[in-house]
């Protein structure tokens, strides 16, 4: 047997070692600029590239890491994408990942019921999501358009384009919401996109809306995960939607790529976007051929944390962005935006000539930056459980004169 295929209890064992160390402020390799002839071999790639990658990253941990959609990952789900690495598993054929299969189809039915769909599958991210319930929203619906409000994610767009399908764009309420009194009458031939938690502001949609169009479905990548807490009522009516799309990666605290695309009816919804072939033994159904198996990191999660594990940290989530909130509103310097609904904080100084000296005396990573009607706003994203609130809140405190 080739050596570089068998378990290496000392190769692994290193590897892991390395994760503990801190290489803040190394140096990467000396990479050459062609394909090396001959290789250093595994152990010293290892040792080499440990500098680079693992201190050349943000840390998502980090108590003032309070700026993207990216989460920490749990523990759990390093030591389950090491298993899925070396299985290579592709949920593809039935004959290669038998498990895997199952696994999947357990975590969607876990998580479906809790949107108010039946199943569904999942994909590398809601971008893939987005695309494929549209994809089926055209087939199962024969809609031509797509309507989405200005605060949509560019995904929807970027659907559209792919599926040849018009894109109505519609303007946002004062909220970052869907402005819905400049919808069209006429949705028969329409997708109705609502969006909950967008990307910018964290609005949501009215999902009073869904089922007015051909087809409803709900982009709820970012705060789909506030249905298991106790905040599920923010989301309530996305059990109207024919689909919804949600990212793992994002508040479920998972290594990318995972998200979920969820159906109403997926039996039909599946029918609608699969394809069959001589050598599959069961039908392609979705955008993806060879794809891994993101499902076991995330049913690990939730077999070692519950429902209520899940709840408890989104809610801490929750809790730190509340705190945010309470200080912009307290401070005479400083604005919000609109009432945070789904963890999301956007706020500015009042007077916008302090703007960019804020920015460059924030810890880097802590918030990032968006533009919303030509205003140029801080953003806050509450993925990080770890984050201290008071250290953030500090820095903030110290940019202002
Ligand atoms: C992040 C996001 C997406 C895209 O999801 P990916 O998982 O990054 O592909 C779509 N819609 C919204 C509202 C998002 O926040």
């Amino acid at each position: 047997m080739d050596r570089e295929f068998a378990f290496n209890s000392d190769g692994l064992h290193q590897a892991v070692e390395l994760m503990g160390l801190d290489f803040t402020n190394s140096e990467g390799p000396d990479l050459p600029m062609e394909l090396p002839q001959f290789g250093v071999g595994s152990m010293a790639a290892v040792n080499a590239l440990a500098p680079s990658i693992l201190g050349g990253a943000a840390r998502l941990g980090e108590a003032t890491s309070f700026a993207h959609m990216d989460p920490p990952t749990p523990w759990i789900t390093w030591a389950i994408t090491l298993w899925n690495a070396s299985l290579n598993q592709n949920l593809l054929h039935p004959a290669t990942a038998p498990v895997a299969r199952q696994l999947e189809e357990r975590v969607v039915a876990w998580l479906a019921p809790f949107f108010g769909m039946n199943g569904g599958h999942m994909t590398p991210g809601s971008t893939v999501a987005n695309l494929t319930a549209l994809w089926s929203a055209r087939e199962c619906a024969g809609i031509t358009e797509v309507i989405a409000s200005d605060g949509a994610h560019l995904s929807i767009a970027k659907a559209a384009h792919i599926l040849g399908l018009q894109y109505l764009s519609v303007p946002m309420d004062a909220n970052g919401s869907m402005d819905t009194t400049r919808l069209p009458s006429n949705l028969s031939k329409s997708a109705l996109v609502l969006t909950a938690g967008a990307t910018s502001t964290g609005a949501i949609d009215r999902f009073d809306l869904a089922g007015r169009a051909a087809w409803t479905h709900v982009d709820a990548a970012w705060a789909g995960p506030l249905r298991l807490s106790k905040y599920a009522n923010v989301l309530a009516g996305i059990e109207a939607a024919d689909s919804a799309a949600v990212s793992a990666h994002k508040w479920l605290f998972q290594p990318k790529e995972s998200a979920l695309v969820l159906f109403k009816d997926t039996e039909r919804a599946h029918a609608a976007v699969s394809f069959g072939g001589a050598y599959l033994a069961a039908p392609n159904v979705g955008v993806l051929g060879s794809h891994g198996a993101a499902a076991t990191t995330l049913l690990a999660t939730l077999l070692a944390w519950g429902r209520e594990g899940v709840a408890q940290r989104i809610e801490h989530c929750m809790d730190l962005a509340h705190c945010l909130r309470d200080f912009v509103v307290a401070h005479e310097r400083l604005e919000l935006y609109a009432e945070p609904q789904t963890g999301i904080v956007v706020w500015r100084p009042k007077d916008e000539n302090l703007f960019d000296q804020i920015l460059h005396k924030l810890p880097l990573g802590s918030t990032s930056t968006t533009t919303i009607a030509g205003v140029k706003w801080f953003r806050n994203v509450a993925a990080n459980p770890s984050a201290d609130i008071n250290l953030l809140i500090a820095a903030i405190q110290k940019t202002l004169p």
